[in-house]
């Protein structure tokens, strides 16, 4: 049996389309159930639904074979026990430092100011600022970046970036790139190495969708 762990949400409707190449097609749709394990067409596949943020963790422990999960959530993993062989190219956004429209932001970090940053991305977040050599009190943060400057919680939040319409609505700017994002497939590396004829193929199967053929 080959396991593979989705989160709900904005990655879903592009993964389907692509596993449905290797002839992998959900039993039921995953946002219209409640089950949180679902068949596929294929009798030696399952769907297994956890929390974006969770997927990585299924996979690590080998709860899940393979696995499709963020750029950002991955980082932030750190991608211990997993293989990533496949940048899927959907999902597509940017981590970014933002702003209040008006903050100085290249000022303040020319200064050598201490910044307060609010984060879900805490790893990625520590790593780039150390980098760079700004100072920065990190503030765990688990949803709604943007109103951690408009309250006064934060300086600045490192966040999701696609449209800039969200930034926009709330009269903040995006000031600093950390990285493009997309998602991924992963795969657990013992898996990887007793199921690989079966595994393989999938990949390839879903590889060949990414590019189209
Ligand atoms: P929840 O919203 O349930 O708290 P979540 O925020 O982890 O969970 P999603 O919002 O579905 O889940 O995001 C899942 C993944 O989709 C992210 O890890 C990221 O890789 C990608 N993503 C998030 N926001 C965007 C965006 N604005 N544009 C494109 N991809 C995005
Ligand atoms: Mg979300």
């Amino acid at each position: 049996m080959i396991s593979i762990a989705l989160s709900k949400g904005r990655i879903l409707d592009d993964t389907l389309p692509l596993i449905k190449a290797a002839g992998i097609v959900a039993s039921e749709h995953p946002d219209d159930s409640r089950k949180l394990i679902i068949g596929t067409s294929r009798a030696d596949v399952r769907l297994i639904i956890v929390r974006a943020t969770d997927v990585p963790t299924y996979v690590q422990y080998g709860a899940a074979d393979l696995g499709v999960a963020g750029g950002d959530v991955l980082a932030e993993h750190g991608g211990e026990g997993l293989y990533q062989p496949l940048d899927l190219g959907i999902a597509r956004c940017r981590l970014m430092v933002a702003v209040r429209d008006g903050f100085d932001y290249e000022h303040a970090v020319r200064q050598g100011a201490r910044l307060r940053v609010a984060t879900k991305y805490l790893n990625t977040a520590r790593e780039h600022f150390a980098a760079k050599g700004v100072h920065v009190d990190l503030i765990k943060l688990y949803g709604s970046m943007e109103l951690a400057p408009l309250t006064g919680l934060a300086d600045a939040i490192v966040d999701l970036v696609s449209t800039g319409s969200t930034l926009k609505a709330n009269h903040l700017v995006a000031v600093e790139e950390i990285t493009q994002i997309s998602a991924r497939l992963v795969v657990n590396q013992a898996a990887y190495k007793l199921k690989r004829a079966v595994i393989q193929s999938l990949l390839e199967a879903v590889a060949g969708a990414v590019r189209g053929v």
